[in-house]
């Protein structure tokens, strides 16, 4: 039995309904920004629960955006952590600031109780990240940065459709970036990311940033870039946008067929799952002992995993030239080691899922 990694064939195994949207985007030649666009901005705010929403590139422009629009700038400091993918940092960087690195917790989320040792008084932004589709605890994040007077910008790239504290991530913080990209939630057949905040000033200024600093036509308000969502992407975000309740509840039915049976097998370790916090699970993450064995085992048995990431932000040759060296984040660099990504998308069968777990059975018996 094959358990393949990638669910986009399924997802888009009958295109015509996408054809059906393009076709009348052809037809209104609507082809930047445009009422597409637009309907989509709408519908995505009313179903993420905010009052504003800034379509992008991309998730790492979403960041960019979101940071910039704080002021963040050279000389700054932005407080993350350091198991996330490349543009959490990189969008960091792309400000001019510098990322200050915290270790992760059990829940492979920032470890909020290391935060408050990671501010300076270059410290401007906190930036959590709601990795694999899991939340840290927003509410106490938001409490450590209200006491230093600090913001908070969410990455909340893979979290579209969770929930904690009955809020969507996203929705914590100051302003927030999210991603289309074709590994989250919602995805949108190329890339495609979002700006979420309740303040009218920052969505003005985000919506003028992504468009050249245009007030009109023959005016900018300031120097701006281009960040615009394409309206091809729009169009199928519209579409895709319906499914992700959907999606969100039978990946969370799968997880909890694997949490049950993958938490008895000694060698095996599921994070705890907070109660009253939905997650996506855009990654199905597990510590598993003698990792390395047991993923050449599923792969020769055609089971597709893999590994987010084997080596953590600090360790990355980038980073050592901002001073970062092994043994500065323990926790992270031992998961690092021992973590696995297993398949559990909304196209998997029972079967397919009873088979990971008798193949992991298998392996540790
Ligand atoms: C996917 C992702 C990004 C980047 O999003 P893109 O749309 O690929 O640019 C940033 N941060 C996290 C945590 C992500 O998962």
């Amino acid at each position: 039995m094959r358990v393949p990694f990638n669910y986009l064939p399924y997802q888009f195994k009958s295109p015509k309904k996408y054809f059906i949207g393009w076709k009348k985007l052809i037809k209104s030649t609507q082809f930047t920004l445009g009422s597409y666009v637009e309907e989509f901005e709408r519908s995505f705010a009313k179903f993420i629960g905010v009052k504003y929403c800034i379509s992008t590139n991309n998730g790492t422009d979403a960041l960019i955006l979101s940071l910039k629009s704080l002021g963040v700038q050279k000389g700054d400091e932005v407080i993350t952590v350091c198991n996330s993918f490349y543009a959490t940092a990189g969008a960091i960087v792309a400000c001019g600031a510098k990322p200050i690195f915290v270790d992760a917790d059990k829940r492979y989320q920032i470890d909020i109780n290391k935060i408050k040792k990671a501010i300076t008084k270059k410290t401007k932004v906190i930036l959590p990240v709601h990795w694999g589709g899991a939340s840290p605890d927003m509410k106490k994040i938001m409490s450590i940065a209200q006491k230093h007077n600090l913001k908070v910008v969410e990455d909340a790239c893979m979290g579209i459709g969770a929930k904690l504290y009955k809020k969507s991530p996203g929705t914590f913080g100051q302003v927030s970036a999210m991603s289309m990209h074709p590994l989250k939630s919602l995805n949108v057949m190329g890339d495609g990311g979002i700006v979420v905040t309740n303040s009218k000033k920052i969505a003005n200024w985000c919506r003028r940033y992504r468009n050249h600093g245009m007030i009109d036509r023959d005016h900018i308000s300031s120097w701006g870039v281009n960040m615009r969502l394409q309206p091809l992407q729009a169009v199928v975000a519209n579409i895709e946008l319906k499914k992700v309740k959907n999606i969100i509840k039978i990946r969370n039915k799968n997880a909890k067929i694997l949490d049950k049976y993958l938490s008895k097998i000694n060698g095996v370790s599921i994070p705890e799952r907070k109660k009253n916090y939905i997650e996506t699970f855009a990654l199905y993450m597990g510590r598993f002992k003698k990792r390395d064995k047991l993923m050449s085992f599923l792969i020769k048995n055609k089971i597709e995993v893999k590994i987010h990431y084997p080596i953590p932000l600090h360790l990355q040759k980038a980073s050592f030239k901002m001073g970062y060296r092994k043994g500065d984040f323990p926790e992270s660099e031992k998961q690092a080691k021992e973590l696995l990504t297993l398949p559990i998308h909304q196209y998997l069968t029972n079967k397919q899922l009873y088979f990971i777990i008798k193949k992991i059975k298998e392996f540790y018996k």
